[in-house]
């Protein structure tokens, strides 16, 4: 059997960028992930707006990583239309985000993990067991390997946080976004953050993207989430809003922080989390690019530093957890309609 030192589950943003910089520190590492991402066609993919925010661009720019014309789609985007569908007020605001293709986007990060990584794809992590030596790992091709240390980067489902730290509840709220695809029509070219509390206490998003148009809501995971869909939809059209043939549905588990952010790290420095495994998503946006990134920096440099990776970790992951409890106060703010409605009608911000 493979024995690693160490095993990172997930090769999203997060994981990508964790191994990257882990194979600098000479340690073996296997990152593993069911998605097919060394090959063509993508069988199964994140649904995700693929938008790229200026603190997540900080982040590449400071590992000196720049985007290939490849992983970016149009339209890019310079504004945002606010609605606020119960009281019909609409704002537009400079937004700097980058529009990409989220498949390409991860495939671009995965191709920069250097080749003394050992990537297992079209691998999905069924089971995992502990003893004093450290983790075997089942896969779902009935597979198994052994490494001292695990990771989990796998995003908002994460095995690895049920199976390692299922003691250590969440300060989150699971929400499960659905987003539609349509055939792109002209009438649509903005970006939209879309807000109603009839229909959800989080937020919906309209963009074109690549010959494309999607919507998308985030609803409280026990909400009838699917009828208010329909709603929004029906809606938007009221509206004005003209939509072409519908091409896709898609929907992901969504964690919204809502307490203080807890560190996941074992005592024995033998298992971590990071990124939106961990419970590191805005509770405001939905921006999670930033925080996996900075999270998977927050880890490589933990171990870099040695000695006690975790109280490492916790140190340096000091300034993305105050940054989520401050997104937690701006999101009370924004999603309370009052204090939506006076920024609205005071245009606070606006450029129209
Ligand atoms: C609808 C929607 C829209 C969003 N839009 C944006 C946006 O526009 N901009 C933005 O910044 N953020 C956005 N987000 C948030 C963003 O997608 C996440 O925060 C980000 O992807 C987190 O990165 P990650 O690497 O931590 O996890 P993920 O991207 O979720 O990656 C986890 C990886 O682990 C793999 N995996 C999971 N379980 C297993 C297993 N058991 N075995 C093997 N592999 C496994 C998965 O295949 C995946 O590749 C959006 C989220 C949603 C739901």
């Amino acid at each position: 059997m493979d024995l690693y030192d160490i095993a990172v589950i997930g090769a999203g943003p997060c994981g990508s960028v964790l191994s990257m910089l882990l194979a600098k520190q000479g340690y073996k590492i296997a990152v593993i992930d069911k998605r097919n991402l060394d090959c063509l066609p993508p069988t199964r993919s994140k649904a995700c707006g693929g938008l790229l925010s200026p603190d997540a661009q900080r982040v590449l720019a400071s590992l000196e990583l720049n985007l290939p014309n490849n992983v970016l789609v149009d339209p890019q985007l310079f504004s945002v239309v606010t609605i606020d569908l119960e009281t019909g007020l609409q704002r537009h605001y400079q937004r700097f985000y980058l529009n990409m293709d989220r498949e390409k986007f991860d495939r671009y990060l995965v191709s920069l993990i250097p080749d003394n990584v050992v990537r297992l794809f079209s691998t999905m992590v069924k089971d995992i067991s502990s003893d004093s030596s450290g983790y075997q790992i089942f896969t779902d091709d009935n597979k198994s390997l052994k490494t001292k240390i695990i990771i989990g980067c796998d995003g908002a489902g994460s095995i690895v946080r049920k199976k390692m730290f299922n003691d250590l509840k969440m300060n989150v709220k699971n929400y499960y976004a659905i987003q539609h695809v349509y055939e792109y029509s002209k009438y649509n070219s903005n970006y939209y953050a879309i807000f109603d509390k009839n229909l959800t206490d989080y937020s919906g998003w309209a963009f074109p993207k690549n010959g494309t148009f999607s919507i998308g809501m985030a609803f409280k995971q026990e909400s009838e989430g699917n009828s208010f869909f329909d709603i929004l939809i029906e809606k938007l059209e009221k509206k004005g809003m003209k939509l072409g043939k519908l091409i896709k549905k898609e929907g992901a588990l969504l964690l919204r922080p809502c307490g203080i952010p807890k560190v996941y790290a074992k005592k024995d420095n033998t298992a971590f989390l990071a990124g939106e495994a961990a419970g590191y998503i805005s509770p405001s946006s939905a921006e999670g690019f930033s925080f996996a990134f900075n999270s998977a920096c927050a880890l490589a440099e933990a171990f870099k530093k040695g000695g006690n990776i975790s109280k490492n970790y916790c140190k340096l992951t000091l300034k993305l957890r105050i940054k989520l409890i401050l997104k937690i106060i701006k999101a009370r703010l924004m999603y309370n309609q009052y204090v939506r409605k006076i920024i609205m009608a005071l245009k606070i911000n606006a450029i129209r």
